[in-house]
């Protein structure tokens, strides 16, 4: 059977090239005479692969010494728990910015005190919400964003300012897509299986003088000063999926890293949102400001048309455009590892389809 062009939110499509490495190296990993997946998080030939995964990492995103790199199990949805347990002493203010931020808001308030100081809810998240500065508690223990909104297809453009507030960052469904400055941000954490690899292991990046604040009741799992301290192996780590994720880091330093595959990110979405803004047919919700480059929502003129839509797209090989349950009608993902040619083949769809 043929590959499809795969444009599901996540897990999502991986580099072929990857899927292709991993296929050969499956029985017999490097001459050790096992898969990767067999071996012990203890033996060299497992830690070599982490350690090198790290340094990629490192080097595509610019991460200084100053941060602790770890590679955890639990989902983003784990960090919505374990941000608030290991920085949270007094107050915390979050933006709220899409269902993700809204859940983690909610799971915070279990372990502090937490404000919310920006929504964009009211307007069902079609942009990232206005923040005045001012209104930011200049001594929380950290600003709550969340980068990429994966559901309603919004990207913050700028950061906030948050003065010596450390910013912590969800950026599942963007990291590695676009150039950030780690250096702004206190905290950048991503599950895996959007733009990274696959599902079961979440990447934490935590600058290092915020680590030894754990509430006493934090289990040693989330516990960021505990796993820098056991290098991510306090228990064992997602072995396999560190080690696809390290591929397709590889992949990218191959494209030509993180500032390359921005370029391609930013054509490729234009592709789509210059179809959708020269078309009558569809409708883009989300204001242009806020524009993904990562999932692009749009919707054809009414819900039995976006349903046929995506089942004819789906017979001719382009599969996932199914819009978000809160959401409703189409949502192209379009990660760094989804070809150029695949978003041409939508865009030519699309326009076929309008006819
Ligand atoms: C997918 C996603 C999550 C949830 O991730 P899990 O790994 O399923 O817990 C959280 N935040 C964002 C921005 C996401 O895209």
């Amino acid at each position: 059977m043929n590959r499809v062009y795969n444009f599901a939110a996540g897990p999502s499509v991986m580099p072929q090239a990857v899927l292709e490495k991993a296929a050969a190296e499956m029985l017999n990993y490097n001459n050790t005479g096992m898969s990767v997946m067999e071996m012990s998080h203890r033996s060299k030939a497992y830690q070599a692969i982490f350690d090198e995964t790290e340094a990629v990492l490192r080097r595509l995103m610019n991460i200084p010494e100053t941060y602790s790199v770890l590679f955890l199990q639990g989902g983003a949805t784990g960090q919505f728990a374990a941000i608030p347990m290991n920085l949270l002493k007094t107050s915390a203010d979050y933006i709220d910015s899409g269902n993700f931020a809204h859940i983690a808001y909610g799971e915070a308030k279990k372990y502090g005190n937490v404000r919310c100081v920006a929504s964009s809810r009211e307007d069902n998240y079609s942009h990232i919400p206005v923040w005045n500065t001012a209104d930011f508690d200049p001594n929380a223990d950290y600003l709550y964003i969340t980068t990429n909104n994966t559901i309603f297809g919004t990207r913050y453009a700028t950061l906030p300012e948050t003065g010596n507030v450390p910013l912590v960052a969800d950026m599942s469904s963007n990291i590695l897509s676009e150039v950030y400055d780690v250096n702004r941000i206190g905290v950048i954490y991503a599950g895996a299986q959007k733009n990274v690899g696959p599902a079961g292991l979440t990447i934490v990046i935590v600058r290092k003088d915020l680590l030894g604040h754990a509430q006493a009741t934090c289990p040693k799992v989330f516990d960021w000063t505990v796993m820098t301290d056991k290098g991510s192996m306090m228990n064992t780590p997602p072995t396999y999926a560190i080690y696809m994720a390290g591929l397709c880091m590889k992949w990218l330093e191959d494209q030509g890293g993180v500032a390359a595959i921005e370029k391609v990110n930013i054509e490729k979405s234009a592709i789509l949102y210059d179809l959708l803004d020269n078309s009558s047919f569809y409708r883009a919700p989300v204001e242009k400001n806020s524009r993904s480059r990562m999932n692009v929502t749009f919707t054809t003129p009414d819900p039995d048309t976006d349903a046929l839509f995506v089942k004819e797209a789906a017979a001719l090989g382009m599969v996932n455009l199914k819009g978000h349950r809160l959401v409703g009608g189409i949502r192209a993902s379009i990660y760094n590892a989804m070809p150029v040619e695949g978003v041409k083949a939508l865009a030519e769809f699309m326009q076929k389809f309008e006819l």
